[in-house]
């Protein structure tokens, strides 16, 4: 990322609550059906409740493409899903990110130049067919380059039916930037870790194995969802009896073997949703969305794995100052923060995004 957010005027610092709701409302009624809003799921609930819709970057971008009358998508996410909802969103549609500051550190743990440098090397030593795949938490550079090189991006949903049907091809697959989702998606297909091998971008003299590994695993991960560990399930365990416990696959393969059911947050939400009442839940993903999760569902009981260490804080970084910022510009003509990948990425970046949707159909 290489815009930075600058301070918000002072008159947007020291309103009240009930101000910059009113204010936002009436934002939000005079754009009409110009804007639309998307707020992802791990987002703050003062910030969601303004969203025509709450999803995924995936599902949230594919909305906003499908949102035909919206003039401004305000995505109220982090940088790489404006990204994506630029990408995919009509030439004339402008896509707003309410703080720029509010980056992926997974996705920045792929920069491009670090990306080429491992691919020459894969394709130097080796004979066999490699293909880039990125998961969508990742630039618009690193989707571009996919794209170039024959490869497609993946979803947490569609990651293990991709890889599948890869190395049914006989390919062989560089996987970028999650390192856990690589692992968790290639250990439920059978491979062992001899099958993988973990590349390390930060150690410029790394030799590959002789032998082309199934899997090549970036070392990127997610902050937030690695903090998960086993003593963590032990806990919850020993002070819930007969609990459920369900994580993202972008926590640690020690969290996922030892845990009940892993899956995206869609797959989470749809578990804990039609889960009988009174069953008992320990969630391994973000905190607002398990917050969430436990209020829209009362009569279960739903936990945080951690409650101590699991909030996206780059997310956090928008909040109603920030959105009404945004909105009253818009209002008066005028765009801030609009998120512009250049044609000649979004030209690769796209290719790399419909390969996935038409191989995870
Ligand atoms: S939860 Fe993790 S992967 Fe998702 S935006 Fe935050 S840091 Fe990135």
């Amino acid at each position: 990322m290489n815009m930075s957010q600058k301070p918000l005027p002072e008159q947007y610092l020291s309103l009240s609550e009930e101000e910059m709701d009113r204010r936002i409302q009436q934002a939000k009624k005079v754009l009409g059906s110009k804007l639309v809003i998307l707020g992802h799921h791990y987002q703050r609930d003062e910030v969601v409740r303004y969203c025509d819709h709450r999803g995924d970057s995936l599902k949230l971008s594919q909305l906003a493409a499908q949102a035909k009358d919206a003039e401004f998508i305000v995505f109220c996410g982090v940088h790489f899903m404006a990204e994506t909802a630029d990408i995919l969103g009509a030439p004339e549609q402008k896509v707003i990110l309410p703080d720029l500051d509010a980056g992926c550190p997974m996705a920045d743990m792929a920069e491009l130049e670090d990306v080429e440098r491992c691919w020459n090397q894969i394709t130097a030593q080796y004979q066999a067919e490699f293909v880039p795949v990125t998961y969508v938490n990742s630039t618009a550079e690193v989707k571009a380059f996919c794209g170039r090189h024959g490869g497609l991006t993946c979803t947490s949903s569609n990651a293990l039916k991709i890889l599948k049907t890869l190395f049914n091809e006989g390919k062989h697959v560089l996987f970028l930037p999650d390192e856990h989702l690589g692992r968790n998606t290639a250990i439920q297909l059978g491979l062992e870790e001899e099958d993988m091998f973990q590349w390390q971008r930060e150690n410029w003299d790394i030799e590959l194995p002789k032998v082309a590994p199934q899997i090549i695993l970036w070392d990127g991960y997610c902050g937030v969802h690695q903090r998960f560990t086993p003593a963590h399930v032990d806990y919850v365990r020993s002070q819930y009896p007969g609990i459920t416990v369900i994580v993202h696959p972008e926590c640690s393969h020690a969290v996922v073997e030892k845990s009940d059911l892993s899956g995206s947050t869609d797959f989470i939400i749809r578990q804990i949703t039609a889960a009988p009442a009174g069953s008992v839940w320990a969630v391994g993903t973000e905190i607002n969305l398990v917050s969430r999760l436990a209020k829209e569902n009362p009569d279960k009981t739903v936990i945080c794995l951690n409650e101590n260490v699991c909030l996206c804080v780059m997310m956090s970084r928008i909040s109603q100052p920030h959105l009404l910022w945004v909105l009253e510009n818009l209002q008066q003509g005028k765009v801030v923060n609009q998120i512009s990948v250049k044609p000649e990425i979004a030209k690769d970046a796209v290719v790399a995004l419909e390969r996935m949707l038409e191989l995870s159909k």
